[in-house]
């Protein structure tokens, strides 16, 4: 009720809910009380959580974001809302992204920019950032989240909270209404690692329904959260510290570092020498996977539908070009050129050359470190409508992210103080494949 009542007054302003599911939510709540009062158990059991608007849920709107999906209702639940359900979670309502999980400031959403709770000019960062700002606005107590190309990560360093991509496939995509499948994957939002960590106890594991999750069994998160680090190497990359950081933000991200070494961790410098052309790489393949899996909306099987179609032909084309906005259309237009029959050497091959060698660098890397650090992103949140017309801005806003979903490894943004705007700065902690346990440890030992 609390939750509610803040949501109430709050988020006309935040706009980080798009939906609200008060009744459904008082009656789960009743129904985890009498679960405990039978004895039932468990640390989420009764807690209240939102989930992004990409994970579709029977019986509520699932809009992606999109007027594509603005009357969508899906038939099931996501395994992760599943999951957390089981838990005895209890949903609040669904959050606000950017349309299709396309964008990194919350502004290509159909339902309206989310403004940052620090600062309501400015943006939360994207695409999850209804998650984020909810979190941060404590219009939940935790949200899940999903990170294509940092949107985990981004939107929770500049909203102040925790935000985990885990590995890819240790979380299941079933459910999840896919961007580029190669690289999304689900995760938790929360104030803390530890919290974090419990959410991710229960989303992570195998599932029969996607193939490209890890049959591999699931350590408990919580177990290991206060082991000392003394003796843990951190590797710090140059190419996260060049041209394009905002000063401020690198000095802080640099003392958070730092502050390990006080916990016993030894720093030394380390190289990812293609990480320069992660984004070029990543807006080349996310959009080529982003035309394919797009391609469902076709005004037929489900969706907006335009109204009185001439022809077949007219109704695909009209649905789509009234069901997506620009920022969709535009990395359609690029994924479907670039899987073109003649450009399809020229890019999409070539992008996953060098996807190879991206992942390379961090193997060569976590030969000699345990953990690597950095920013997560190169500023701290922007102002609303700064960078909205100019897409290439927008995209280098990922530069610290991207390369960590190219490999498919974890990494966690962790808040690490403020600028002295009052803005939220984000430390990035990326680790090798499945060492979630790891990251969310050095998180948590984090002063
Ligand atoms: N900002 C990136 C994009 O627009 C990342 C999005 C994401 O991780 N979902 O594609």
């Amino acid at each position: 009720q609390a939750f509610l009542a803040r949501i109430e007054s709050l988020n006309p302003t935040i706009n980080a809910y798009v939906s609200v599911t008060a009744d459904a939510a008082l009656t789960a709540a009743e129904q985890a009380d009498a679960r405990r009062a039978q004895g039932g158990q468990g640390p989420l059991l009764g807690l209240p959580l939102a989930h992004k608007d990409i994970f579709v849920t029977e019986g509520v709107k699932t809009t992606c974001g999109s007027k594509m999906l603005s009357d969508f209702v899906a038939p099931y639940d996501a395994t992760v809302v599943q999951r957390l359900k089981d838990a005895g979670m209890v949903m609040l309502g669904k959050l606000n992204m950017d349309e299709f999980a396309m964008g990194s400031s919350n502004e290509t959403s159909f339902f309206g920019p989310v403004k940052n709770p620090w600062d309501t000019t400015r943006i939360p960062g994207g695409s999850s950032g209804g998650s984020a700002a909810a979190v941060a606005a404590r219009l939940a107590p935790a949200a899940t989240g999903t990170d294509t190309g940092g949107s985990i990560r981004q939107p929770a360093a500049m909203c102040g909270i925790t935000g985990l991509k885990p590995t890819y496939g240790r979380v299941s995509r079933y459910g999840m209404i896919a961007f580029a499948s190669s690289l999304d994957q689900a995760g938790p939002m929360a104030r803390s690692a530890e919290d974090c960590a419990l959410l991710l106890n229960a989303m992570a594991g195998h599932d029969a329904r996607d193939s490209t999750s890890h049959p591999g069994s699931v350590p408990d998160y919580r177990a290991s959260l206060n082991q000392p680090l003394q003796g843990l190497r951190i590797g710090v990359p140059e190419e996260f510290f060049g041209a394009g950081l905002d000063a401020e933000v690198g000095a802080m991200v640099q003392e958070a570092i730092q502050q390990f070494t006080k916990l016993g961790a030894t720093v030394k410098p380390v190289h990812l020498p293609n990480n320069p052309h992660a984004v070029s790489t990543y807006y080349v393949l996310a959009p080529a996977e982003a035309s394919s899996n797009l391609a469902r909306f076709d005004g037929v099987r489900y969706g907006h539908r335009a109204a009185d179609a001439k022809d077949l032909m007219d109704l695909y084309k009209r649905s789509r070009a009234e069901g997506f906005g620009p920022e969709v259309q535009r990395r359609i237009l690029v994924g479907t050129y670039v899987l073109s029959a003649g450009y399809y050497d020229a890019y999409y091959r070539k992008a996953q050359q060098v996807r190879a060698l991206i992942r390379q660098d961090f193997q060569n890397a976590f030969a000699e470190v345990d953990v690597i650090m950095g920013p997560t992103a190169p500023s701290a949140a922007f102002g609303l409508g700064e960078k909205a017309d100019d897409p290439v801005a927008m995209y280098l806003a990922d530069i610290y992210t991207i390369a960590v979903n190219l490999a498919g490894i974890p990494a966690l943004s962790l808040p690490c103080g403020f600028t002295q705007a009052g803005l939220p700065v984000g430390l990035q902690i990326m680790g090798n494949y499945f060492e979630e346990a790891r990251l969310l440890n050095v998180a948590h030992q984090y002063q």
